[in-house]
């Protein structure tokens, strides 16, 4: 489809298909859908992002708000909203059935756009997708509409002090009482983004004993309550996400907050992964455009030995190296989302979990190259806190955040190509019994 030319229209400024070009994947919804959430954050977010920077948190109360302009659900269900949450509202008004993986995609694409609002949903994007996929019914109705409401917040907790790549080996545990009716659950999570104002905690934790590795591993709901302290780790791109250290002493748990069967909760957060790497994705690419975007402004009018910056060849040539990289990641991006679009869970969990892997490496190594470069060409701009380079100085220290958290660089690149050969084998087999 054919859109009309919507944004800036600096290069690579926007996705292709804001400027008017035609694309296979974009339809009505999807332009509704963007005009909605760049209108809503025009208006609620930019004028106040600073002022969240400096107090250091974004005011509770905006929680609210967003629930009720339709953000929290759509966020929480990722690719396609079941029928069940179609009476919430939806950004956009945006029908439950309607909802695909590239509304997901221009969601957050817009949402980043906005301002810093997206830290405070990052919980609910990891947190809220095991209830929906694999709680039981009971759960599911006592929890959701908590969640789904904006009354009660949730976050993702499966990282130790002790171990965080290799989740087969956590060490938190829960171990059932005597009458077996509750968990008691005790240990330790570290990075646990959203935790400080979160009610809900999504935890891995050890039910098959010492040593049982992955087998042993399942995911507990965790209600904020005696025994669960919470404190702020600061981190590298400051404390709107609220990074947090969590402890567990003798936290009472009713054996009803079990998400699935005992021991599946490795493969459940193996799955959970693979949005959450996709969703890194997405971020990145907006926050590269911004970047680029504040890095041409300023090339147009910062005048150098006699000429602006983007006379020089020099300077043309990097922007060049950054256009042609945001691109290709698009179109990569663009592709596994379709794919996914067309292929069942299962299968795309299958044939898809590495390549994500991939992608969410390569948005890495991207938004390294793009925040260094568009740093660099805003000169000492790019190292100030306030004004014109604000954005890029912001958006470099987040890059990192873009290279570890979901899963770290080298680690990803190891599961992508484990993942490739064992595909190949399977066709080999599948090939030999014809
Ligand atoms: C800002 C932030 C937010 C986070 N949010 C959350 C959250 O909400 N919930 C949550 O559960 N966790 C969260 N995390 C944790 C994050 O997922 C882990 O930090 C990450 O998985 C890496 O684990 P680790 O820090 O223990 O590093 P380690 O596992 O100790 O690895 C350290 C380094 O060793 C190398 N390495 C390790 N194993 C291998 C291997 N097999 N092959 C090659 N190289 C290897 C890699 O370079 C890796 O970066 C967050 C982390 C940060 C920093």
């Amino acid at each position: 489809m054919t859109t009309p030319s919507f944004g800036s229209t600096l290069p690579w400024a926007e996705p292709s298909w804001y400027t008017g070009r035609p694309s296979p994947y974009y339809k009505e919804s999807h332009c509704r859908l963007r005009d909605a959430v760049r209108k809503w954050c025009d208006e609620h977010v930019a004028p106040y992002t600073e002022e969240w920077i400096e107090a250091g948190a974004v005011p509770p109360e905006l929680y609210q708000k967003c629930a009720e302009a339709g953000f929290l659900v759509p966020i929480a269900a990722g690719k396609s909203i079941p029928q069940e949450w179609a009476h919430y509202p939806i950004i956009g008004g945006i029908k439950a059935e309607e909802w695909d993986g590239f509304h997901d995609f221009v969601l957050w694409d817009e949402l980043v756009r906005g301002g810093r609002v997206a830290s405070i949903f990052i919980g609910l994007v990891v947190g809220a997708p095991p209830i929906r996929q694999f709680a039981h019914k009971a759960l599911q109705d006592k929890i959701l509409p908590e969640i789904l409401s904006g009354q009660k917040r949730i976050c993702l907790a499966v990282t130790e002090p002790s171990c965080g790549s290799d989740v087969r080996n956590l060490t938190t545990t829960a171990e059932k009482t005597p009458d077996g009716k509750h968990y008691i659950v005790n240990g330790a999570k570290k990075w646990i983004t959203n935790g400080m104002f979160s009610d809900y905690f999504m935890t891995a934790v050890r039910t098959g004993g010492p040593n049982s590795g992955a087998e042993g591993i399942s995911m507990l709901l965790i209600p904020r309550g005696e025994g669960l302290r919470t404190r702020p780790v600061p981190v590298i791109e400051g404390g709107l996400s609220a990074t947090t250290y969590v402890t567990f002493e003798d936290v009472k748990v009713p054996v009803g907050n079990l998400i699935g069967p005992e021991g599946a909760g490795f493969r459940q957060t193996m799955v959970n992964f693979n949005h959450e790497r996709l969703w890194i994705v997405f971020q990145v690419l907006r926050g590269c455009r911004m970047a680029m975007s504040d890095a041409f402004t300023w090339a147009l009018k910062r005048e150098a030995f006699g000429k602006t910056l983007v006379e020089q060849p020099v300077v043309r040539y990097h922007f060049g190296h950054m256009g042609r990289k945001v691109e290709r990641l698009q179109a990569w991006t663009e592709q596994v989302v379709y794919e996914l679009e067309h292929l069942g869970p299962e299968a795309g969990a299958r044939l898809l979990g590495g390549v994500t892997a991939l992608l969410k490496v390569e948005s890495g190594l991207v938004s390294g190259y793009v925040a260094r470069e568009c740093l660099k060409i805003m000169g000492g701009l790019g190292l100030t806190k306030s004004g014109q380079g604000s954005r890029i100085e912001g958006f470099y220290r987040a890059t990192p955040s873009f290279v570890v958290p979901g899963g770290s660089e080298d680690v990803l690149i190891d599961l992508g190509v484990r993942e490739a050969l064992k595909l190949h084998k399977q066709a080999q087999k599948a090939k030999a019994k014809i």
